[in-house]
């Protein structure tokens, strides 16, 4: 945990009890703070009370007499409405800041290293967390992904801070001073919190404005919107900054197009390293990911080769393509966070003999982007309310099956691809959907997964 000595005495206002809000307000009252905390959620604030956190409505308290306001990134403050509270403190000059502006205020001599972006911040992060650990730094990591930031170790002199951050935070935290800052894509998403795309663009942009002089931004070549960053970070001239694209060679920057990753840094290139070859970061979109998480191991001082070994003994994310296991040849992947099509499509494109389980709580749009991929897939096993709809996208396309629920999908996929034997054959869960018809999270959803699939009948278990 985080101590914030200089929080001891003072008046703190905590808005919202989730994970980052309840350790917030811990890690203050173990610093000798004042607080008092507020969710709407019933469930959240008994459960703060029950460990001995003062609650109180936020709405009737007199904003004034408090000398911080600490809000929690998943609330909504500005768009697509002023939040009352937030616009009250405004008015008197309490601005709202997240738990990563305490810590950058704990902490404000460490080194730390952030990521955003639309899609792989969590694959990167960690990433660039194993990469740093596997060469003997001292670090920690956390953020918007698994520990919050007031949760984290208290690092050394010499430790390094890794941070996942999401545009919501990166609001949050104007006292953040990074040594490397990494942006790796801008998509669409989130718009109505951000007053629109300007809005989104300008709040992931950010994440620069935060490194400090002289300092590393990593950015993604792979989007308009990047790109447009990146001259203007050139043309301002105040940082490093390197290029990193997984679909085109870049000059000053680091590229794996084709799955080979080039690094051409400081004059220095770097020996290939084939990223086909490393199981746990599969397609095009993890080559970017590990493009960018060179440059900010490099800008953090690491040697080619330690980068080299880390990325090939990176362990992989959970429900992200994790391979599960390998049975007779066929491989079994949980894929369960691709929760939309985008995402699917990431994980189709990495195969050619899919046995697809898809379907749940249907997103708009539902499946037809993903047709170009459909001669992929070997039969469809289709689940949960979207799986009708699903049906008829495929109709007369992909063979399919409805199955129901997971167990039966997994059951009649094992079936058909013990049956058929294909080389390279893969029972992938990629649902293109929601988990919440059927399950608790995507989380539940892919941890059922890994349950049925470890409870297949033992067979010729081979696992690279
Ligand atoms: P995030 O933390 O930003 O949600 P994750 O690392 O958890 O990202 O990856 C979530 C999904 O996003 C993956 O399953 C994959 O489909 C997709 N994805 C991952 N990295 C990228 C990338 N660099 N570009 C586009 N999509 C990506």
């Amino acid at each position: 945990m985080i101590e914030l000595p200089f929080m001891a005495g003072r008046k703190v206002s905590v808005m919202g009890l989730g994970k980052s809000g309840t350790a917030t307000a811990r890690a203050l009252i173990k610093s000798g703070a004042e607080v008092v905390a507020w969710d709407d959620g019933e469930a959240a604030r008994a459960q703060a009370q029950a460990e001995g956190i003062a609650v109180a409505d936020l709405r009737d308290q007199d904003l004034s007499r408090f000398d911080c306001l600490v809000w929690s990134p998943g609330i909504p403050h500005t768009f697509p409405k002023p939040h009352e509270v937030a616009e009250k403190a405004r008015a008197l000059g309490l601005e709202p800041v997240c738990d990563v502006e305490l810590l950058a205020r704990a902490r404000p001599d460490a080194r730390f290293a952030a990521i955003t972006g639309t899609n792989g911040k969590s694959t990167t992060t960690t990433l660039l967390a194993h990469v740093l650990k596997n060469a003997g730094r001292s670090i920690t990591v956390g953020g918007n992904l698994g520990r919050p930031a007031l949760d984290l170790d208290a690092l050394g002199g010499d430790g390094t801070y890794v941070l996942e951050l999401s545009s919501y935070q990166l609001e949050l935290c104007p006292s953040l001073k990074l040594d490397v800052g990494v942006l790796l894509n801008i998509t669409p998403d989130h718009l109505s919190r951000h007053g629109g795309m300007d809005g989104y663009v300008a709040a992931k942009r950010r994440i620069f404005g935060m490194v400090r002089d002289g300092g590393t931004a990593v950015i993604g070549m792979d989007d308009e919107y990047c790109r447009a960053i990146h001259d203007e970070l050139v043309a301002e001239g105040r940082l490093r900054v390197m290029p990193v694209s997984a679909r085109n060679r870049v000059r000053q920057g680091v590229s794996a197009p084709a799955g080979v990753l080039y690094a051409d840094c400081d004059g220095e290139g770097c020996a290939a390293i084939d990223l086909r070859e490393v199981a746990t970061l599969p397609g095009r979109h993890n080559w970017q990911n590990a493009a960018a998480v060179y440059a900010a191991a490099r800008a953090l001082s690491l040697s080619p080769g330690q980068i080299g070994t880390g990325l090939k003994t990176y362990p992989g994310l959970a429900h992200r393509q994790e391979l599960v296991r390998v049975v007779d040849g066929i491989s079994y992947v949980n894929d369960s966070k691709a929760t939309n099509a985008d995402a699917a499509e990431k994980a189709l494109i990495c195969y050619d003999a899919i046995y697809w389980i898809a379907g749940g709580l249907a997103k708009e749009g539902g499946i037809e982007t993903l047709s170009p991929l459909f001669g992929r897939i070997r039969h469809a096993f289709l689940i949960g309310e979207a799986a009708e709809a699903f049906g008829k996208s495929l109709e007369g396309k992909v063979p399919f099956s409805q199955c129901g629920d997971l167990a039966t999908a997994l059951a009649r996929a094992h079936d058909m691809a013990s049956a058929e034997k294909i080389p390279g054959a893969v029972v992938l869960l990629s649902p293109a959907c929601a988990s919440w018809d059927q399950f608790k999270s995507f989380e539940h959803r892919g941890e059922t997964f890994r349950q049925l699939v470890q409870a297949l009948p033992a067979g010729k278990e081979a696992r690279e």
